[in-house]
């Protein structure tokens, strides 16, 4: 046994000794291979070969294909070198394979066969089977595992090596520290390695002694916690039939199966030689269509149920099992989807699965559990109703907030405020960059963010910041004095923009200290457009290069979120200038989360730009006896645009329109109590059980200003009168049409 640092060193150990090889090597190997086995075809010489199925497996072994270099043109066969490789057991859908391959190829006496050695990959299998390597007759020629798939700790693998089959590996060059016995290097240039014990010349540099050391420890604590590995194989394949039966069973209300599971035909869970406690599957809608992975990841991350996504490091049984061909793959690969991004459904397909794998740690509760949450959030027991949307409820703007310090606290504003292309004046403006990094921290990491409350004083010119005792005051004035020299950094996906960081002691002191990591504060870039209509305000108009304008009219009808064609694109619905969000809805959501008893969700968790109300403002309410009107949740769903009127009857000026190009996408961040910074459950959890379309869990409206004949922009302010408008209304708004540059 050779001690390496993980499964993959060990089958690269043994690549590089078969690729150092004269004759070079043929490579066979199985499709439902780790990534791992795959890359050890790019060093196969003489060609490589997938195995697409056991089937073919077996053809090869009894010689009824040929898929290897033929013999009959090698004039000693001899010559010939191969390696066959394939995992005991799929890390994708715990399916395990023959054993008695190794047996079969060594035994048979086809010149063809006589010189391919056997690889077998037991990392996923040795964490919950015992692998019986006793008889040399059968066992493979080489086999990898990594103990801490087994134990949690150490991080050690190895590489186990039939004495016999050691001639290839001798063929290796390398040397290093410890595998050799004499090096000369000055005039004559020899070396003698150390050939006497095996491992000893395939052992490079110091051995991980201390990992070594406790494994020893890892091996006694396994077997007083778990008796023998027979007992956790027979123990963890009770539970994977128990939770395959109970997932298998689930249906919506409709009777559509709401789990498509990822079983071979040829295995059966709760039996421990075809099949391992894996379940790989992806879940269905009431329609039959996919619900997105990591949807579901984010659930079950809330409720402490950890699980793997997406491709799983086992590309030709995912491309397999969800019949991804390679024209798909790379038409998807064009479309932005890589692994471990968000966006995995692709046209209707999933471009991975949910993967559940059960351990010696796993009992029936945790099965329980998992099963109730897939109840709760993803049955579905009729098809969702959409609400009843009313002909023309009245709608005002309840309240305006800008965050001039992106993912720090809000700043409510009072009179009236500048809106232009980019946004409301000084929202964003600003961010807190990581010491060094060039990143911008978000309130995602570091939820205490939400507790730096920033204030915009435009009678002094400047922005306060508080947090808790301690406060600073920067200049709202550009000036250069306080900055670092403009800087590239990163803020949002792949967009770089020029950045200005403050240097000062002070400032960096403040943020350091309240956030707890090294940061200081950064600004976009801004520029003045001269004194605005308000003469006794400093107020510049500012530009926001990472929120670049959005033309509406590109932007093909009803797009999904988040389907990204192009990075600005996703930029924009990660980043758009403006969010709304509508109090009846979030009156609707608490009235939702209530009745579950969970904690209801201040306005504030959303983050957004403007909060609409419903009823007409208190100024218009000729009848105060009147009974309220009934509120219209969701009503904004069907809204494309809004045109807000400016309130003021006194100073008529014209109306103002804005449009949704999107529905905002939520995550656990809407979690966060921006009063306190504790996370909870809610209101994800009721917003993700009420809320969901195609994969996404949505509220509120992506916004952007459209204009109001001309560059200037405009103001808005709490009480203004906004009138939503519907797609099919458009045609009845000739200065909206002009906007949207419709004939
Ligand atoms: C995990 C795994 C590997 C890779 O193991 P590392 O420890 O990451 O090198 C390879 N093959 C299979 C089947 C695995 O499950």
């Amino acid at each position: 046994m050779v001690f390496v640092a993980n499964a993959t060193a060990g089958i690269k150990l043994v690549m590089e000794a078969f690729r150092d090889n004269d004759r070079g090597y043929w490579y066979g190997y199985h499709a439902d291979s780790h990534t791992s086995l795959v890359g050890v075809r790019e060093a196969a010489s003489a060609g490589s070969t997938c195995f697409l199925s056991d089937h073919e497996v077996e053809e090869w072994l009894s010689n009824k294909i040929n898929p290897s270099p033929s013999s009959s043109e090698e004039t000693k066969e001899t010559k010939f070198l191969g390696l066959f490789a394939y995992p005991a057991q799929s890390n994708m859908n715990g399916r395990r394979l023959s054993l008695s391959w190794p047996g079969q190829l060594r035994s048979s006496n086809l010149p063809r066969h006589t010189n391919v050695f056997s690889l077998l990959d037991a990392a996923a299998l040795v964490s919950t089977a015992q692998l019986d390597l006793s008889d040399p007759i059968t066992a493979p020629d080489f086999t990898v595992l990594s103990f801490y798939k087994t134990f949690g700790f150490p991080d050690l693998g190895a590489l186990i090596i039939r004495k016999q089959s050691i001639e290839p590996l001798l063929s290796r060059k390398y040397f290093g520290g410890g595998t050799v016995q004499v090096v000369s290097c000055m005039k004559e240039q020899w070396h003698i390695k150390k050939e006497d014990s095996i491992h000893e010349f395939l052992e490079d540099g110091s051995l991980p002694i201390h990992s070594i050391v406790a494994l020893d420890c890892a091996l006694r604590v396994y077997s007083r916690l778990f008796g023998n590995p027979e007992l956790v194989s027979s123990h963890t394949s009770f539970l994977s039939r128990e939770l395959y039966n109970r997932l298998s069973s689930l249906r919506h209300g409709n009777g559509q199966h709401m789990c498509r599971i990822y079983k071979a035909s040829s295995s059966n869970y709760g039996d421990c030689l075809t099949q391992g406690p894996i379940i790989a599957l992806n879940f269905l809608d009431y329609k039959g269509n996919y619900v997105s992975n990591s949807e579901i990841e984010k659930l079950a991350l809330i409720r402490n149920i950890q699980f793997r996504t997406g491709g799983l490091c086992n590309p030709g049984g995912i491309q397999t099992l969800l019949g991804l061909a390679p024209w798909e793959l790379k038409r998807n690969f064009s479309a932005g989807y890589r692994c471990g991004l968000e966006n995995d459904i692709m046209r209707g397909k999933p471009t991975g699965v949910i993967r559940l794998s059960l351990g010696a740690m796993s009992n029936l509760n945790d099965i329980t559990a998992f099963v109730e949450l897939v109840k709760e959030y993803f049955v579905e027991y009729q098809d969702l109703k959409p609400l009843a949307i009313p002909t023309s409820p009245t709608y005002y703007i309840e309240r305006l907030t800008i965050f001039p310090i992106k993912s720090c606290g809000s700043y409510e504003i009072l009179g009236d405020w500048d809106v232009h292309a980019q946004g409301l004046a000084f929202d964003r403006e600003w961010c807190v960059l990581r010491q060094g990094s060039n990143r911008a921290l978000s309130q995602k990491e570091y939820p205490k963010m939400a507790l730096i409350k920033p204030r915009i004083d435009l009678e002094n010119g400047f922005l306060h910041v508080e947090y808790h005792q301690s406060k600073i005051k920067i200049p709202l004035s550009a000036d250069p004095r306080q900055y670092k020299a403009q800087n590239q950094s990163q803020l949002c996906n792949n967009n770089t923009i020029n950045l200005q960081t403050y240097t000062s002691k002070e400032t960096t002191n403040f943020f350091t200290n309240a956030i707890g990591t090294p940061c200081t504060l950064a600004r976009l870039p801004t520029y003045s457009s001269g004194p605005n209509n308000n003469n006794n305000t400093t107020t510049t108009r500012h530009s926001k290069p990472h929120l670049q304008p959005h033309h509406p009219n590109n932007l093909p009808p009803n797009q999904p979120p988040n389907t990204p064609q192009n990075p600005s694109q996703t930029l924009l619905t990660n980043e758009s200038p403006i969010l709304t969000i509508s109090l009846s809805s979030l009156n609707h959501l608490n009235s939702q989360i209530k009745l579950s008893h969970g904690k209801p969700a201040q306005a504030s968790v959303f983050r957004a730009n403007i909060l609409l109300g419903e009823h007409p403002p208190p100024s218009q309410n000729q009848n105060p006896t009147a009974s309220p009107t009934p509120e219209h949740p969701y009503a904004e769903d069907t809204w494309r645009h809004m045109r807000i009127i400016p309130s003021s009857p006194s100073s008529p000026s014209p109306s103002i329109y804005f449009t949704f190009p999107s529905p905002c996408r939520r995550c656990q961040m809407i979690c966060i109590d921006q009063d306190t910074a504790e996370r909870d459950r809610e209101p994800f959890c009721t917003l993700a059980k009420t809320r969901r379309r195609m994969g996404n869990v949505l509220f509120g409206l992506h916004t952007v200003f459209l204009g109001v004949g001309g560059e200037r922009g405009a103001r808005i302010k709490v009480g203004d009168i906004v009138v939503p408008i519907k797609e099919e209304e458009v045609q009845g708004d000739e200065r909206l049409k002009g906007l949207l540059g419709c004939s």
